[in-house]
């Protein structure tokens, strides 16, 4: 059986692109060694692939920064405030991705959102009334080129039309359906071009049909793809769907004449039954994905075969394949050199997906005709599936059936507290903050390094973080910021830290994945029971509290992120773990109240994350759960204690009920980077929860003037009431350099002393 390979990543085993990419930037490097060194990774990755046995290699998966706004260059969707700015290629993409401020011009970075249900952030391609879309080079040509020449045959996989005309954002009267006949003939002109080139396959990655569909949606994706299929000389088309089923629109799918059909059978609930009931056209093959692109855990061959066998008799020809891009997951488990092999030999990262694909494929073959639970990869495998050493904690079992339901109520309501709260904390108008982190230099991030590697002791570590804290302080209060925080200088990342002082735990030393750009993490694992060891941020907390008499916000992380922001177990639910994880998180509140602080910040930057893609599952199947899961954790504190939380990205519009319903004092999230509709719809919802939408984009290292900054605060009150709104940032500052994050922060305090002379209501 053959096997295939949906993307793969591309970040560098030791991170290197996103070394390179920093220093192009700063511009210790040129293009060419920038892209000199992308060569060489790429060429890497498809060897790896080669080398083990995967019969469709991916090429043009490569991006410096995204596939999406690769695509949307590709195809001339490049708003024009870029292209007037005169830069080289390479630098026009780069400002697309994170804005420019320099000799050439000023302007923002295009918007980023959540790839669907990953933590993998796209940029929103702009599509205004003007744009005329054209193929405009011939990047994937050129990948397909580079792959032959080193003597691999690949299928040049890229983000298919549709797709890339849904993800899009229309700033005219312009919509999808008015671009369908530009970009079919665009794309059609690519594949003459990889045609003319000699390539065989190419792949059109449809994410976007896993989701809700309407008649309008499968017009346009039957417009667009009758044609192109008309035109597909002499290539082979692969639709390749991912992180879902694609129950809507599969009858007319397997209508239209692609050469294979990629579906997922690990996120897609439905797949199974859909080729069970539908049946699989015998004139097509079946990609399926069997092996997990998202998690870590190693594939389970005896499920794998069971479902292969099925299919087998439906499908005719299938290929083995990964059920997504392996982008999201890391690199190699050669890497790790801490944890044992109880624990390795459960895990698979990209490299061991590529051998389980392999020894897959070989069982397969061997079930045809001879026993496959004799061969020793089998037996192998089989062995991890029966039970795992420490996963287990009755304590923590027994605490979550004991959760009772007032357990989820935080009382007093909302309007009480708010009241208590304002009399306690006595804060001005328009009250001043940020998201928590400041930014994390060399010698923050050393002294974590040296403490690590055991080069300083626990006392010095300590020292210096504290000598941190207190100058972060000092310059919060020169900045005239109204509420301080410690500034995060223990936190490597806001959940791995947390998962550092969970049991329950494992964590990795190099297991990178790509979140935006040149911004990796790396997840930790939830290997088995979740729960609080010991108090984690209080005695950081404490600190920063007495140096100054301001108020002090502490600085959690929420469990709904947490868990969002692991890699989940696959033994039990993830609402099961995140309920312990609740439990642990709630302790720490009650720890943090206890000792004096009397605000405290509990993160769901990525609530949404894991929001089904349906809309239809969105409450039973997860925010029924999560939301009480976040209240949970809250629910115990007094009245006067105000609770915040901050969501990255203002991407709620439709599930406002949902956030109100946290319950939550305050909450803060991304703005800048998107337009203002969010804030209508909270007026529209009557939201109740103060807000502070972030008034600049922390993604971006330019300085927003105080102009800027008090025109999005006027636009903001003219949607939220003045005794609800609050002045931030977008984001924690810890990626941001320290000289731009002072000028930003002074701008904004000064912008928010304007408004407050400004009684204009
Ligand atoms: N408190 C965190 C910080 O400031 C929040 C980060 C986030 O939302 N991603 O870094
Ligand atoms: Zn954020």
């Amino acid at each position: 059986m053959k096997t295939s390979v949906i993307g793969y990543p591309r970040i560098g085993k030791n991170r290197e692109l996103k070394f390179a990419s920093e220093k192009f930037f700063k511009k210790e490097i040129t293009e060419e060694e920038l892209k000199s060194l992308a060569a060489e990774l790429r060429k890497e990755n498809l060897f790896k692939q080669k080398e083990s046995g995967i019969s469709f290699i991916p090429s043009n998966d490569f991006s410096f920064y995204d596939n999406v706004l690769d695509t949307a260059f590709l195809f001339n969707i490049i708003p024009s405030r870029y292209t007037t700015l005169g830069l080289s290629d390479l630098e026009t993409y780069f400002a697309m991705a994170r804005g420019y401020q320099g000799d050439k011009g000023n302007v923002k970075a295009l918007a980023m959102k959540k790839w669907f249900n990953t933590n993998y952030h796209y940029i929103v391609p702009e599509i205004d009334d003007d744009i005329e879309i054209k193929l405009n080079g011939a990047a994937p040509v050129d990948a397909y080129k580079e792959a032959k020449a080193e003597g691999i045959e690949t299928k040049v996989v890229i983000v298919g039309p549709f797709t890339l005309l849904k993800l899009a954002k229309y700033t005219g009267t312009k919509s999808a359906k008015d671009f369908a006949s530009q970009i079919t003939k665009g794309y059609i002109e690519l594949i003459s071009k990889l045609s003319d080139a000699g390539a065989l396959w190419i792949e059109f990655d449809e994410p976007s049909l896993v989701k809700d569909l309407d008649s309008e949606d499968k017009v346009l994706f039957e417009e667009i793809y009758k044609s192109l299929l008309e035109n597909k000389k002499t290539l082979k088309v692969l639709l390749q769907t991912y992180f879902g089923d694609i129950r809507d629109i599969y009858g007319e799918v397997t209508g239209l004449d692609f050469d294979g059909i990629g579906l997922d059978f690990i996120e897609g609930r439905k797949t199974f039954e859909l080729v069970k009931t539908n049946g699989f056209p015998a004139d097509k093959i079946l990609f399926a994905g069997l092996v997990n692109g998202k998690n870590i855990w190693k594939n389970n061959y005896a499920r794998t075969l069971d479902t292969v066998k099925e299919l087998k008799n439906i499908a005719g020809e299938i290929v083995l394949s990964t059920s997504c891009s392996l982008l999201h997951v890391p690199y190699t488990l050669e890497s790790e050199s801490k944890l044992s092999a109880d624990y390795l030999d459960h895990f698979a990262f990209a490299e061991e997906k590529l051998t389980e694909l392999n020894e897959l494929s070989g069982l397969i073959d061997i079930s045809a005709s001879g026993n496959v639970a004799a061969q020793v990869s089998f037996i192998d495998n089989q062995k991890l599936f029966h039970g795992r050493k420490d996963s287990k904690d009755e304590a923590v079992q027994e605490r979550v059936a004991g959760i009772k339901d007032s357990d989820y109520t935080r009382l007093p309501e909302f309007h009480e507290r708010e009241k208590v709260q304002k009399e306690k904390l006595k804060l001005p108008l328009f009250p001043t903050t940020t998201i928590g982190s400041f930014p994390q230099t060399q010698d923050v991030r050393q002294n974590r390094q040296k403490l690590r590697k055991g080069l300083i002791s626990v006392e010095e570590y300590t020292e210096f973080n504290k000598k941190k804290i207190a100058e972060c302080i000092k310059l919060q209060e020169e900045i005239g910021l109204d509420v301080i925080v410690h500034g995060e200088y223990e936190r490597n990342d806001m959940v791995e830290y947390f998962g550092e002082n969970l049991a329950g735990y494992v964590f990795t030393e190099k297991a990178w994945v790509q979140s935006y750009g040149t911004r990796c993490v790396k997840p930790p694992i939830i290997w088995g029971d979740v729960s609080r060891k010991k108090p984690i941020t209080v005695a950081w907390s404490k600190y920063a509290k007495s140096c100054t008499d301001k108020p002090v916000k502490g600085m959690l992380t929420g469990p709904v992120t947490i868990l969002n922001w692991s890699f989940p177990r696959e033994d039990i639910s993830i609402k099961e773990s995140t309920l312990q994880i609740a439990l642990a998180i709630r302790d720490e509140v009650l720890d943090l109240e206890a000792n004096g602080i009397d605000i405290i910040q509990i993160d769901e930057a990525a609530l949404r994350e894991k929001l089904p893609l349906r809309k239809s599952d969105w409450y039973s199947e997860y925010l029924d759960w999560a939301i009480p899961a976040f209240r949970l954790v809250h629910s115990g504190v007094k009245p006067e204690t105000q609770i915040h939380t901050h969501m990255c990205y203002s991407e709620f519009t439709d599930i406002i009920p949902a956030i109100d319903a946290m319950d939550a004092d305050v909450i803060t999230f991304e703005a800048s980077r998107s337009d203002l509709q969010i804030l209508d719809s909270l007026k529209e919802n009557d939201f109740q929860t103060e807000v502070g939408p972030g008034v600049y984009d922390i993604h971006s290292p330019r300085v927003p003037s105080v102009e800027e900054i008090v025109n999005a605060l006027n636009a903001m009150r003219d949607r939220i009431d003045d005794s609800k709104l609050w002045v931030n940032p977008d984001c924690g500052l810890k990626t941001r350099g320290e000289t731009e994050t002072k000028a930003s922060l002074i701008n904004l305090v000064k912008a928010a002393n304007i408004i407050r002379d400004d009684k204009r209501k």
